[in-house]
């Protein structure tokens, strides 16, 4: 099983899109194609032949570039069978439980509602790598658009199972803003500040602060610490079901 190499491209504001090749066929992913020209010339400048685009969920800052990636490349889209209508010229829909071969690096696919009602995730785990669009990021979590604060917290458990040194290839840079609000939740978690620390450093020399590591998210994400009996605490909710205690922070960062 080869592992992929993973580039990232910075768009929009805040948006990341990532090209993933698999060396031994030289198929070339992208995934989450919120614009096309720089995914094209990106792919170009490396000399990679675009050969599938992998989807997360429906948003236009993940879908826009579709179509005419597509009618450039000819290539293959996957995305989530949840959400068939919503997801420009799908051509292969997955759903949770299903692999789906990139060359010879298999993902794993999750369906990971909350942001949206049709969210999904997909794991190599012969590289360590979470693509999940808008469900976890770095210190945070997707807003709660199409759903409940019981799926969208049964989500991020699940992926908060996965191996401690798996990298979190989020959809957006916004750990800094996540890292703000973070630290009223929790102000004594030193793994949080440790976080907020490195996260400085690395915008003051202009680098990303994404991928993150999965263990790291573990210590520090509020979102991921629902049933952590130190942060119930933090907001005065000790003894609360976890769930009501991920539904309390997510309403706190709503109005943040
Ligand atoms: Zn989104
Ligand atoms: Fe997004």
């Amino acid at each position: 099983m080869a592992k992929l190499d993973i580039r990232q491209i910075p768009v929009l504001s805040d948006n990341f899109i990532y090209l993933a090749r698999e060396p031994d066929s030289g198929a070339v992913a992208v995934v989450d194609p919120a614009v096309t020209g720089p995914v094209l010339d990106e792919a170009k400048r490396l000399g990679w032949k675009i050969t599938h685009i992998l989807n997360t969920h429906h948003h236009p800052d993940h879908v826009g570039g579709n179509l005419e990636i597509q009618e450039a490349t000819g290539c293959t889209i996957v995305g989530p069978a949840h959400d068939p209508d919503r997801i420009p010229g799908m051509t292969v829909q997955v759903s949770d439980g299903d692999t789906y071969d990139l060359g010879s690096a298999r993902a794993q696919v999750f369906f990971v509602p909350g942001h949206t009602r049709g969210h999904i995730a997909y794991w190599f785990k012969d590289s360590d790598a979470l693509f999940c669009g808008d469900t976890l990021f770095s210190i945070g979590c997707g807003r709660l658009f199409e759903g409940t604060p019981a799926q969208m917290w049964t989500s991020l458990q699940r992926l908060r199972e996965l191996p401690t040194e798996t990298r979190i290839y989020c959809a957006h840079e916004y750990t800094e803003a996540n890292i703000r609000f973070a630290v009223t939740v929790e102000p004594d978690n030193t793994a949080l500040r440790q976080r907020e620390a490195d996260v400085k450093a690395l915008r003051a020399e202009g680098k990303p602060s994404v991928p993150s590591r999965l263990g790291d998210e573990r210590a520090a994400n509020p979102f991921l610490r629902a049933d952590a009996p130190e942060l119930a605490a933090a907001i005065g909710m000790q003894g609360r079901a976890p769930v009501d205690v991920f539904a309390e922070v997510r309403r706190r960062k709503d109005v943040f």
